[in-house]
């Protein structure tokens, strides 16, 4: 089942909630009570896959503030 975010315009309070995809536009009662609510954009999570994540960049650079190359450097 995926989790929806929600996030209270009264409060400020994010929460998540479990429901099927028929309930997602329902409205959510935030924790706090309060009714004033939005659904948050957020990734639903897929049964059977993984997030992969980005490859990090490798090389370059001598420790940071290396030459731009554009003579700046001189
Ligand atoms: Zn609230």
């Amino acid at each position: 089942m995926p989790r929806y975010d929600f996030r209270c315009r009264s409060c400020g309070a994010t929460f998540e909630l479990r429901r099927t995809m028929a309930q997602a536009n329902d409205p959510a009662v935030c924790p706090e009570g309060h009714g004033d609510t939005v659904k948050l954009l957020s990734t639903v999570a897929v049964t059977g896959g993984s997030a992969a994540a980005a490859p990090a960049p490798s090389g370059g650079g001598g420790g940071g503030g290396g030459c731009c190359g554009g003579g700046c450097c001189g």
